[in-house]
């Protein structure tokens, strides 16, 4: 039979590998269990998206500020939080394949006897559901005793409303305010999958708005029209994003409303960030459980209260990629193919490409110079003499380099180089000199390319 061909998915993550975006982690050794490095390009990749986040959610606003928390708290945390006791997934095991499947993922999972049905549809014999705690257990100390256990954070979270009074009277702040955070969070995960879609070591953004409980709707409202914007301004195309209001029967025992912005992935509808109501729920737990106080006491009004939380959360790793999958393209030119990543500018690892036409005749050397110029000025590039310049194009648009400038002859005698547009494949001549201003004009008047 005729191998089929490579789903999107599949092209997908050979790329990652062969381009350096990720690698299996411990590869070398069989690897373990869904968990992922990041190669050069990956990182570069992950840091914009980091960088695009913090931009919007933090250094754009007077009214947010950021933390960096621990991730071993004291475990009195997550007692408290609810983690402990209730951060579980139900949970299904099959006595025949010996495999275990999330009892609410069950309709998309697969019989691993025979892949065409679903567990309980071949010659299966499932469990009833089980609970199983998500938290990674480690011990503090030399020895291992119940007494020293701690938990790795499954969540930033806590760390925020842990924090609630120290960054709100050392940054002199009143609600509406927010603190945001980017960091690990780890879950050991029944049914990882999806590549870096869920893995048991992740990254998340979070950030905790703090608010009078009377505002509560008004922020609802607004966070989740601005974090769907953020990825539509970032070029995900809209038509692949919705916004879905969760049932009153999957909302978290803390939430009184959520909504998350999903993402039409190969494999169907996934969660990309979620937008929470979390009430006043954290902030009241937590001042029970510590004996502290965790309230705001307006001295104008002379009232006290316990803020309410929105809460937007999303993970690093789904949002890169998300950004890999919806700019991964393929294109029929005349003469040949390309594969292309139309990233956004601000997104894409790579954002210049830095190529002497030849090898010879002090075009490397001018090259170079270029080069320096672009990387003091704050660019990434990449700087390449090999092969023809058709294929040295192919290759930057491979991993979506939006600009590559070629220098030519015409640069040693005019004082000109050509600047190539990833997406429409137009060059321009443009000076020496003026290269740097020219790719930050382009950048700021980027327009995500329409669709069809
Ligand atoms: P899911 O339903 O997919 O398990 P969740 O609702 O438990 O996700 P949250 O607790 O709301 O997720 O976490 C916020 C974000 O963190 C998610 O929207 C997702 O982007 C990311 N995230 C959560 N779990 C994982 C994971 N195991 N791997 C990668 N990212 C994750």
């Amino acid at each position: 039979m005729a191998k089929p061909p490579p789903s999107l998915m599949d092209k997908v993550v050979s790329l990652c590998k062969r381009r350096g975006f990720i690698f299996q982690a411990s590869e070398i050794y069989g690897g373990i269990g869904n968990t992922y490095d990041y190669g050069p390009l990956g990182v570069e990749l992950k840091r914009r998206v980091k960088d695009a986040w913090w931009s919007r959610v933090v250094t754009r606003r007077s009214d947010i500020v950021g933390l960096d928390s621990a991730i071993i708290q004291n475990p009195r945390v997550w007692e408290v939080s609810g983690h402990v006791g209730g951060f579980a997934d139900p949970l299904i095991d099959c006595k025949v394949c010996k495999q275990r499947f999330r009892a609410d993922h069950l309709e998309d999972a697969r019989c691993p006897d025979k892949p065409s049905k679903k567990p309980g549809e071949h010659h299966c014999e499932l469990t009833e559901p089980r609970s199983f705690n998500l938290m990674f257990k480690t011990h503090i100390g030399p020895v291992e005793e119940s007494g020293n256990v701690a938990y790795l954070r499954p969540e930033t979270a806590q760390g925020i409303f842990l924090n609630f009074l120290n960054v709100m009277q050392s940054a002199r702040l009143k609600p509406p305010f927010g603190i945001a955070q980017i960091g690990k969070s780890f879950r050991n995960e029944i049914t990882p999958g999806n590549f870096v879609f869920r893995t048991r070591e992740f990254e998340q953004a979070e950030m905790e708005f703090f608010v009078p409980p009377a505002e509560n709707e008004r922020w609802y409202e607004f966070w989740r029209k601005e974090r769907f914007q953020w990825y539509v301004d970032l070029g995900i195309r809209p038509e692949k994003l919705r916004l879905r209001e969760h049932e009153a029967s999957e909302l978290a025992h803390y939430s009184t409303a959520t909504a998350d912005v999903e993402y039409e992935y190969p494999f169907g509808w996934g969660e990309l960030e979620g937008i929470a109501c979390r009430t006043d729920y954290d902030l009241k737990a937590h001042s029970e459980g510590s004996g502290t106080d965790l309230v705001y006491f307006d001295p104008q009004t002379r009232e006290r209260y316990t803020p309410y939380v929105i809460e937007p959360a999303g993970g690093v790793d789904r949002m890169g990629l998300t950004f890999l999958i919806d700019a991964y393209a393929e294109e029929e030119l005349e003469k040949e193919n390309r594969i292309v990543l139309r990233f956004h500018p601000e997104i894409a690892p790579t954002t210049v490409g830095v190529f002497p036409l030849v090898k010879k005749d002090g075009m490397p050397e001018k090259a170079r110079e270029l080069e320096e110029e672009l990387r003091t000025s704050g660019f990434t590039c990449f700087y390449d003499e090999k092969a023809a310049i058709g294929r040295r194009y192919r290759r930057q648009d491979e991993v979506g380099t939006p600009y590559c400038v070629t220098i030519d002859g015409d640069t040693l005698t005019e004082g000109t180089v050509t600047i190539r547009d990833r997406d429409s494949m137009a060059q321009d001549k443009v000076k020496f000199d003026e290269v740097c201003a020219f790719i930050q004009e382009q950048i700021r008047n980027y327009k995500v390319a329409p669709t069809g």
